[in-house]
């Protein structure tokens, strides 16, 4: 092992840096070290365990569950320069028996298999025989019980522990819940794995939801936005992914549908010609989804409102895996909620049913609440997100209006308190209109002071009112099978007017569906680099992001490299993607520079920036240095001491890389209480320099308490 992990990094995958945790998981296990990771899709899971595999003597084992995907990863993998086969049952005798002989002379580096191989003892004692460095678990939570995707085949794996005692094993899942995850390491026997879990933020991706109305003219707008991207729209039912898929090839849009209740060849296919840019949209119910390994899906669409937001951030999440900007929208609907009320309310099981309530009520929350998208998906998963503004949701843009509601909150509440707050949402909006019902009279609700102030709107508009006091936690269900509306401690503020109530309503003027600029690039030498790609894996027979991801194609579009040297910069190429596509995109970007010359000179950069330029490995950087014990979970203490550097130094590094865009937990640093209270001193002096908040505390506030928390407040 004479090549650093940072070499192997630049030359064989093209890329600068490693992403978070990536580098620690690939030190671990080349120390031969369990690891378990959670990681979100599009994390960069691969290289996690294909950059040992390659730098490490012997075999690592790829479990890995879709046997349909198999062949695209090992595709992938060989199109970087790695040696990889696999092993599953659609290959035939023969192919079997190449891979075996392969693995037997050590020519190989990854090993794909299905978890049934390890119920074949045949295939054990092949596999005791060979040199295996490490196991690398694939999407793990299908071991446990617990997870969405149990899969009885996975129990198998709990052999490894015992019959592979020095190969270390890597087990990796997009599950955040900690149940699943404890689960897992039992069931997989790790010993004393180290752990890492990524942040669930996915800076990439743009939140938004828009009242839907006309969904199918909804969707066709916004598609004609975007006539050559990839994307999904999710539907609930076969029907509704029918109905949707025929309006929109009626209307000359290359989309197909895929649902159960297609035979497995149809669905095998449209899914192929989807993954191969053969046609654009697929409409599909969430039985699209874990066999898809496309990395420039552009959007992800929910024509209906999810059951929960787990369903949701792993649907949404099919977007954008390279890294680029990709839209994630939501058509949301009252209507929607009611519908699965209706059918949470047939649950039997009490407990089931409950659950069913609260995790539909934290997706309508997200879709209604007044707060940043992202936060609040990111508060789900039990990460705090610490910037004020995301840039990238709807509501941090401003392209939903804040109104506010204060008035007609208050009608709400008061019907409310007036009636004890023993009644549901449907009894409220009667009284809250004046209604004339049998109950109204039994109870004599229209005597009351609240018995129809709300005439004016009709009872649509007062359930969206109590919709948004739920969202908004004003108001909380009761437990009861029949839930009655009970205040919370933010209620009363509202009635006695100490508060406003500001509700999220779309903004009148129709927006153009928000279109984040991949940065800039010419869209007319991406557009040909695309159509090159396109042919290339025709003839190779592999889905085109096997070549280059869209975020290469970006970057090409971006420099205009005419040189081989100057290609070989762009994040992405390595020596062998350069060697076997190098020239062919290269004659492409010369020809089209040759032809809008203006357009090249305009440019101006025509040479990648030292920021882009590979780096030798940065020691003298102190900053990124910091950055590595922090990763290690090292406290400003420890950090201090470990550098030899003033804890204000370490601080003033944090507050860097926090501006830089890295993703630090506040917490690792100081606790969550002490950052309230300085932050509640920032608000109360309304400064924003260190100095009055130091003064404030009178002696009980250092500088660099101060400057933790200015760092993670903007
Ligand atoms: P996952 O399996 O976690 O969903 P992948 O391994 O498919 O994600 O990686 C997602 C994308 O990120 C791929 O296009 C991959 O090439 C890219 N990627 C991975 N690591 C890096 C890195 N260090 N720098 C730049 N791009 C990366
Ligand atoms: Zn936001």
């Amino acid at each position: 092992m004479n090549e650093t992990k940072e070499a192997v990094l630049s030359r064989v995958f093209g890329f600068n840096e490693f992403r978070p945790n990536q580098e620690a998981i690939v030190s671990a296990l080349l120390e031969n070290r369990d690891v378990f990771s959670v990681m979100p899709t599009g994390g960069g899971k691969s290289l996690c365990y294909q950059l040992p595999a390659h730098m490490l003597d012997g075999l690592c084992v790829v479990v890995s569950p879709l046997i349909s995907l198999m062949k695209d990863q090992v595709d992938a993998a060989k199109a970087t320069g790695l040696y990889a086969d696999y092993l599953n049952s659609s290959q035939s005798g023969v192919e079997r028996r190449g891979v075996f002989q392969a693995l037997e002379n050590q020519q190989l580096d990854l090993l794909y298999v299905s978890p049934e191989r390890f119920a074949m003892t045949d295939f054990l004692k092949i596999l005791k025989k060979l040199d295996v460095s490490f196991f690398a678990i694939d999407e793990a939570h299908c071991i446990s019980e617990w997870g969405h995707d149990f899969r009885p085949d996975y129990l198998s794996l709990s052999l490894i522990v015992e019959k592979f005692k020095g190969s270390a094993i890597a087990a990796f899942t997009a599950t955040a819940t900690y149940q699943v995850q404890d689960d897992i390491i039992k069931k997989l026997g790790l010993r004393n794995p180290h752990f890492t879990r990524a942040s669930f933020d996915r800076p990439n991706l743009f939140y938004q939801v828009t009242p839907k109305v006309d969904l199918n003219m909804q969707l066709l707008r916004f598609l004609r936005e975007r006539p050559d991207e990839s994307g999904i729209i999710y539907r609930t039912t076969r029907k509704s992914v029918e109905q949707t898929s025929s309006f929109l090839k009626a209307q000359g849009v290359s989309a197909l549908p895929y649902h159960a209740g297609l035979s497995i060849d149809e669905r095998k296919s449209h899914q192929e010609q989807f993954n191969r840019d053969e046609i654009h949209v697929i409409v599909a119910t969430i039985a699209f989804g874990m066999g898809i390994d496309k990395s420039n899906v552009r959007f992800v669409l929910h024509g209906d409102l999810p059951k929960n937001v787990e369903g949701y951030y792993q649907e949404t999440g099919r977007a954008g895996r390279d890294g680029e900007p990709a839209h994630c929208g939501l058509y949301f609907s009252q209507g929607d909620t009611a519908k699965l009320r209706y059918f949470i309310d047939k649950i039997e099981d009490e407990a089931e049913r409950k659950h069913a309530n609260s995790q539909l009520h934290k997706m309508v929350q997200i879709a209604q609440a007044n707060v940043c998208r992202r936060r609040n998906i990111l508060d789900y998963f039990g990460e705090k997100y610490t910037k004020a503004d995301c840039k990238t949701c709807d509501v941090c843009t401003g392209e939903v209006e804040r109104i506010d509601a204060t008035v007609d909150a208050q009608k709400v509440l008061s019907a409310i308190f007036r009636t004890d707050q023993r009644f549901g949402a449907v009894h409220i909006a009667d009284v809250v209109v004046g209604a004339d019902t049998q109950r109204i009279r039994q109870f004599h609700h229209d005597q009351l002071k609240t018995y129809g102030v709300g005439r004016d709107r009709d009872k649509r508009h007062w359930r969206r009112v109590i919709d948004d006091l739920l969202a908004q936690g004003c108001l909380c269900p009761s437990d009861d099978q029949y839930p009655v509306l009970k205040f919370t401690e933010k209620a009363r503020p509202i009635l006695r007017g100490e508060k406003t109530f500001l509700v999220l309503r779309q903004k009148e003027s129709k927006k153009k569906a928000q279109k984040m600029a991949a940065g800039d690039y010419s869209e007319g030498l991406f557009n040909e680099l695309r159509a090159e790609r396109k042919r290339i894996a025709q003839e190779l027979g592999v889905p085109p992001f096997v070549v280059f991801s869209d975020r290469t194609l970006h970057e090409i579009a971006r420099y205009f490299p005419v040189e081989s040297s100057e290609l070989r910069k762009i994040s992405g190429v390595g020596e062998m993607k350069l060697a076997r596509f190098g020239e062919s995109f290269l004659l492409i970007v010369r020809s089209y520079k040759e032809a809008h010359p203006d357009e090249a000179s305009e440019r101006g950069i025509l040479r990648v920036p030292a920021s882009n330029v590979r780096k030798t490995k940065t020691k003298t950087d102190t900053v990124r240095e910091t950055f590595v014990l922090i990763q290690q979970g090292k406290n400003v203490e420890e950090i201090s001491k470990h550098r030899n550097l003033a804890p204000s130094t370490i601080s003033n590094h944090i507050e860097k890389l926090v501006e830089q865009g890295e993703t630090l937990n506040a917490n690792q640093f100081i606790s969550p209480e002490r950052r309230e209270e300085i932050e509640g001193l920032f608000a109360r002096l309304n400064v924003d320099t260190l100095t009055p908040i130091v003064e404030a505390g009178d002696g009980n506030i250092s500088y660099e308490e101060v400057r933790l928390t200015r760092a993670f407040m903007s």
